[in-house]
């Protein structure tokens, strides 16, 4: 049963080490504290629990700018990132090992050439950032907020990660454990979901009164009405990450808002949060 527990990532030992540092208490005190992690099954819940072991075993977190990781911090990043691969090959985060947390927003050197051909160098404030090949960056602050938000940056990070892996970031993860799903299939139900969002959102923006600035927070009920927030429109890359967020933290508006690209997510990820958390609801546990 603990047969895929031994990738080339990190040596049985090491997962079991880590598996047993996840104690009764340690691992419902850490379910509880993610509100998103509801209505598991037994099944479920430990294959969460052994790919979380997993991910604490075969990467090397790093703390930056005086953050002090504790097994919290770690088992809190580790979990939430064990979920998109709940019932996939942990294998689709080979490839790199290092995760580097900052304790709040960090800021990423950017050159830009614009039209003209002149040079622009800035900083952007990031609160998390993939890297292909290289290490997962994240801001803990950022992390933190995303266990009480529809945002969230690691699993945000970690589905840049598959959809990296063995490819570029087009929104388009690997499918080479999905014979049911053809690349053709994938690439025209991403296409027209997007399409159909950036028309929504293009319609949003349009209806927002020209006294409000669209950017403010005066301007958000404009945009209540989205399945996703606004940044998934960036492009297909963006998009398969916002809407991987979403599927797993707040599924709701998108499955009812993109049904079509909720079913696709469901079945690459084999789960379906909707159902998952709909019938938790109903139990009025
Ligand atoms: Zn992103």
């Amino acid at each position: 049963m603990l047969r895929w527990l031994s990738g080339r990532g990190a040596p049985q030992r090491k997962v079991e080490q880590e598996l047993a540092l996840l104690t009764d208490e340690v691992w419902h005190r850490a379910i509880v504290s993610h509100p998103f992690l509801v209505g598991l099954t037994p099944d479920e819940d430990l294959a969460l629990q052994q790919r979380t072991a997993w991910i604490l075993a075969s990467k090397q977190f790093s703390g930056v700018q005086g953050l002090e990781l504790t097994h919290e911090i770690m088992l809190s990043v580790a979990i939430q990132a064990a979920l998109p691969i709940m019932q996939l090959s942990p294998r689709l985060y080979e490839g790199w090992t290092e995760i580097i947390m900052y304790p709040s927003g960090f800021v990423i050197p950017r050159t830009e050439v614009d039209e003209s051909g002149v040079v622009h160098e800035y900083m952007m404030e990031a609160s998390g950032e993939a890297w292909d090949g290289g290490p997962l960056i994240l801001s803990w602050e950022d992390a933190e907020a995303g266990l009480v938000s529809r945002a969230n940056v690691v699993i945000h990070e970690f589905a840049h990660k598959l959809d990296l892996y063995g490819s570029d970031a087009d929104g388009m993860p690997s499918l080479g454990a999905h014979p049911d799903i053809h690349p053709h299939e994938w690439q025209r139900i991403l296409q027209a979901s997007f399409d159909e969002f950036c028309a929504s959102l293009a319609a949003a923006e349009d209806a927002i009164p020209s006294y409000i600035d669209p950017e403010s927070a005066e301007a958000q009920p404009w945009y209540a009405s989205l399945p996703l927030d606004a940044y998934a429109a960036t492009d297909l890359a963006e998009y398969f990450a916002v809407s991987t967020e979403v599927f797993f933290v707040d599924p709701a508006p998108l499955a009812q808002g993109l049904p079509q690209w909720y079913a696709l997510l469901a079945r690459y990820y084999r789960q379906d949060p909707y159902r998952r958390m709909s019938l938790f609801h109903a139990k009025g546990s």
